[in-house]
């Protein structure tokens, strides 16, 4: 262990937007998977133990699908797929990289990836194995912020770390507003309250209700990842 890691074993929650790069938010960019894939190599290196939840907004989302008429829990279960192929993605890239990993699903895929077993899930991180959860928490009407809020909690993480397209929060939308401040930190009654939109409601009670504190940051300022590890002051903590 670094003498200076503040975190020893983390989730990290990635949309699948994080994957699609300035492609239009749809599918998955060889060389964003690369770069993502190479700041987690660093954070491998630095003896971090690191559960990912991917999204898969940039292939499907439940509700949108739901919008257009398809049955919700239906549309839901597509979206969970979704995951799946994101995770298959940032599995590969992973290992390019060197850094050893296993995938554990919520819905049983046994061809492609070992079912979650929480248990077996920690003996993979003191190995020194990442583990990659996809398929969301296995049911519909959930988010994958909230199988990472879970998760976490699971595999006793010290923290959910919420990689998004901005600093962090603000006290208004920072892009049509320059005079925009951002919190450094941030209590969860505020901000379940004041329903900031960077986590849904159901993964900021559980993180609440079971202390769990959130640290959101940009994903693509290089570096950040490895930033908050080492316990910079970056973006916003959210915290009792
Ligand atoms: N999903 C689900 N249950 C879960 C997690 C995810 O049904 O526990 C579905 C849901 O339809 C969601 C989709 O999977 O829209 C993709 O996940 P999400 O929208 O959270 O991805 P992100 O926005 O982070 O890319």
């Amino acid at each position: 262990r670094h003498p200076n890691l503040r975190y020893r074993r983390i989730v990290l929650k990635l949309s699948g937007e994080a994957l699609c790069g300035s492609t239009g938010g749809f599918g998955i960019q060889p060389e964003v998977l690369r770069t993502t894939a190479a700041e987690l190599a660093d954070v491998y290196a630095a003896g971090v133990q690191v559960g990912i939840v991917v999204g898969g907004g940039n292939i499907f989302r439940g509700l949108k699908g739901a919008s257009a008429g398809m049955d919700r829990a239906q549309s839901d279960y597509m979206g969970m797929l979704a995951t799946v192929i994101n995770s298959l993605a940032l599995q590969d890239a992973l290992e390019k990289e060197g850094v050893p990993t296993r995938v554990q699903t919520a819905i049983d895929i046994r061809q492609i990836a070992e079912p979650y077993i929480r248990r077996r899930a920690i003996r993979h991180f003191e190995k020194g194995r990442f583990v990659i959860f996809a398929a969301g928490t296995g049911n519909p009407y959930f988010s994958t912020d909230t199988a990472a809020a879970l998760r976490a909690m699971e595999i006793h993480a010290e923290a959910l770390f919420k990689a998004t397209k901005v600093e962090g929060i603000y006290d208004k939308d920072p892009v049509s507003n320059p005079d925009a401040t951002m919190y450094k930190k941030m209590t969860f009654d505020r901000f379940i309250n004041d329903r900031i939109g960077v986590m849904d409601a159901t993964a900021a009670t559980l993180c609440r209700d079971n202390n769990m504190p959130i640290r959101v940051f940009k994903l693509t300022e290089p570096g950040n990842i490895k930033r908050v590890v080492f316990g910079e002051q970056i973006g916003t903590t959210v915290e009792k």
